[in-house]
C-alpha cells in the first residue's frame, strides 16, 4: 500500500510552472521519493508565476552535492512594487472576509501541506542541507500547526483582544532566513494572513524553492489573487522591498547586522516593524541535573540543523564540579552523531548552507585554536563533494574569545564553568544577545529562579530547541523586538488603538 501523501502526490500532475518542461530530480541513495522541479521559477505575483521584469534568474542548489537544483528569477523594484500594489488591491476584499472564511483557507493550506509533507520535505532537505529526519519531522508539520494555529484565531480576534476594535495593518513586507525556509515563510504568512493583511514575502537566495511551493498550495487552496505574493532574490531585492511605497509594517528574521540597516530604512515612515535576529544562547547546567538527559539536549540545542539555529544553545555553562565528567560523556555521544547525506533517514547532522557559512565556521573555529580554546572533534569521514562541518567542541573558554562572543552559526559548541547560581547568570547575560538559553537543574525553585534572571526570550528548562505555535518567541538586546507565536505574536499584526497589550 501506498504510504500516505504519496498517492495523493503521484495522482496529481506535474506543477504547472510557466517556463520550460519540468524535470524529476532523483534524490541519490535511500531516498526513493521523487521531488518534480521545474528549470525555471517565476515570481509568484498576483496568484500567478511571471517572468521577471530584470530578465535575470539565479540557481539555487543543494549544498551536499553542489549540484544545481532550479534557475529562480531575480526581482527588481519594478516587480517588488508590483507585488505592493497586488497586495494593496487584494487587501480591500481580504480584510472585509468574515474572520470564519480566512480561517477556513488558513485550514485548507495547513491540511494540503500535511498532505504533501514528503515532497515538502525532501525538497526542504535539497535545497537547504538539513537531514531529512528534520525536515520531516520538524520543519514541515511545525509549518502546518501554525497555520492549523492560526486558523482558530481567525475568527476569534475580538475575544483574544477584548475591549478593542482589532484591525489589521495593511500589506506586511516580510524577509526571511535560509536555516528553516518554510518553517519561516509559515511563521510569517500565518498570522499575517489571520489577522486580515496581505503579504509580500522574500524567501532567502539560498533556499527559495519550499516558499515558492508554498505558493502552489496557495493556489491549491483557492487563496484570492494577491493575499501572498513572493519575490524572489538576494539582499537587494530584500532592501528593495523594505524601500518600497505602501507598506504598513516590515517583519524582518535574519542577521542582526542587516537588521539594524533594516532598522535605519523604516525610521520616520510610521510603518511598523519586527525584528527577528541573531543569537548566542547559553545553555546552563547544574551538577544537580540529570546528566545524560542533560547530555541529550545540549547535543540537540547545538548540532540539530548544523547550528544553524538563531536560538542554537551554542555556549554550555558547566557547573565545575561536575565539568569534566560531563565533557567526557558529551564527547563519547558527539563521537556517536552520523554526518552526512541529508536524505538518508539515519543521519543526524547534513551539509552545512554554503561555502559562506562554511568560511565563517572556519573561520572562527581557526580563531578559537588561535585565542588558545582547546577544539575537540570526533573522528568523522566527511563527504567530498558539498560543504561539511563536524561536530566540534571548544573546552577551555574564556569570555573574550570571539568564539564565545560572535554568533557562529554552524555546529560548535564552546564550554565554559561556573561556581555559583548568581556567577552563572552574571557569564550567561554576558552577551550582546539575548534570545534564548537553556537550564538543567533537578530543583523546581532553581528553574525559576534562574529563568527570572535570564535575559533571554526564550528560556527552555530541562529540554532544548522545542517550539509550539502558541508559545510567543523573540529577543532582547540585540536579537531584536516583537514577538511571533501565541498572542503577542498575532498582536503584531494589528491595529488595537484601546486595547491593553497582552500580558
Ligand atoms: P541575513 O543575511 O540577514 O539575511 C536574511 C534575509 O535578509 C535574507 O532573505 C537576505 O537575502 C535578506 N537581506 C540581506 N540583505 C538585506 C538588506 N540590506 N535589506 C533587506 N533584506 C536583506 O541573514 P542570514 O545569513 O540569511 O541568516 C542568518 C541570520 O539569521 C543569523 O544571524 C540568525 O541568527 C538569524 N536568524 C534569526 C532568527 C530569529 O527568529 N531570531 C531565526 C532564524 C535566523 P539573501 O539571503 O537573499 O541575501
Ligand atoms: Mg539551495
Amino acid at each position: 500500500m501506498a504510504k500516505p501523501g504519496t498517492q495523493a502526490r503521484r495522482k496529481r500532475s506535474a506543477p504547472e510552472l510557466p517556463f520550460g518542461g519540468a524535470w524529476s530530480y532523483e534524490p541519490s541513495l535511500e531516498s526513493t521519493d521523487h521531488v518534480v522541479l521545474a528549470e525555471r521559477y517565476g515570481l509568484f505575483l498576483d496568484g500567478a508565476f511571471v517572468r521577471p521584469s530584470t530578465g535575470r534568474y539565479f540557481a539555487t542548489s543543494d549544498p551536499a552535492t553542489g549540484r544545481q537544483l532550479a534557475l529562480v528569477a531575480e526581482a527588481g523594484p519594478k516587480d517588488v512594487a508590483a507585488a505592493v500594489v497586488a497586495a494593496q488591491r487584494a487587501f480591500r476584499s481580504w480584510r472585509r472576509l468574515p474572520g470564519t472564511e480566512r480561517a477556513r483557507y488558513l485550514f485548507r493550506i495547513a491540511r494540503l501541506l500535511l498532505e504533501r509533507a514528503r515532497e515538502f520535505a525532501v525538497l526542504e532537505t535539497l535545497d537547504n542541507g538539513k537531514p531529512i529526519a528534520e525536515t520531516r519531522d520538524i520543519d514541515v508539520p511545525l509549518a502546518a500547526q501554525h497555520f492549523f494555529y492560526h486558523a482558530g484565531w481567525a475568527d476569534k480576534l475580538d475575544l483574544v483582544f477584548p475591549g478593542a476594535v482589532p484591525e489589521p495593518l495593511g500589506v506586511v513586507g516580510q524577509i526571511i532566513p535560509w536555516n528553516f525556509p518554510l518553517l519561516m515563510a509559515a511563521w510569517k504568512i500565518a498570522p499575517a494572513l489571520a489577522a486580515g493583511n496581505t503579504v509580500v514575502l522574500k524567501p532567502a537566495e539560498t533556499s527559495p524553492l519550499t516558499a515558492l511551493r508554498l505558493c502552489e498550495v496557495l493556489q491549491q487552496a483557492g487563496l484570492p489573487p494577491g493575499v501572498v505574493n513572493v519575490v524572489t532574490g538576494a539582499g537587494a531585492t530584500g532592501a528593495a522591498l523594505v524601500r518600497a511605497e505602501g507598506l504598513a509594517k516590515v517583519a524582518f528574521t535574519g542577521s542582526t547586522e542587516v537588521g539594524k540597516e533594516i532598522q535605519r530604512q523604516v525610521a520616520g515612515r510610521g510603518i511598523d516593524l519586527t525584528l527577528e535576529l541573531g543569537g548566542k544562547a547559553a545553555h546552563l547546567v547544574f551538577e544537580d541535573a540529570a546528566l545524560d538527559q542533560a547530555v541529550e539536549g545540549v547535543v540537540r540545542g547545538i548540532f540539530m540543523n548544523q547550528g544553524h539555529v538563531c536560538c542554537a544553545g551554542s555556549r554550555l555553562l558547566v557547573q565545575e564540579s561536575v565539568h569534566d565528567a560531563f565533557v567526557a560523556k558529551l564527547q563519547r555521544r558527539m563521537a556517536r552523531i552520523r554526518v552526512g547525506n541529508p536524505l538518508d533517514k539515519n543521519t543526524d547532522m547534513g551539509a552545512i548552507h554554503s561555502a559562506q557559512q562554511l568560511a565563517r565556521i572556519e573561520a572562527l573555529c581557526a580563531a578559537g585554536r588561535a585565542e588558545g580554546a582547546t577544539c575537540f572533534q570526533p573522528p568523522c569521514r566527511l563527504p567530498e563533494r558539498g560543504f561539511w562541518w563536524p561536530p566540534t567542541l571548544f573546552t577551555g573558554v574564556a569570555q573574550s574569545h570571539r568564539i564565545a562572543r560572535e554568533e557562529i552559526f554552524g555546529p560548535v559548541l564552546t564550554v565554559s564553568t561556573f561556581r555559583t547560581p548568581d556567577e552563572a547568570i552574571e557569564k550567561a547575560n554576558n552577551t550582546s544577545y539575548g534570545l534564548s538559553a537553556g537550564v538543567w537543574t533537578d530543583k523546581g525553585a532553581r528553574i525559576l529562579w534562574v529563568a527570572e534572571r535570564l535575559q533571554a526570550g526564550v528560556v527552555w528548562n530541562n529540554t532544548y530547541n522545542r517550539f509550539d505555535p502558541a508559545a510567543p518567541f523573540g529577543g532582547y538586546k540585540e536579537s531584536g523586538f516583537g514577538r511571533e507565536g501565541g498572542r503577542q505574536g498575532l498582536r503584531a499584526y494589528l491595529r488595537l488603538p484601546d486595547a491593553p497589550t497582552p500580558a
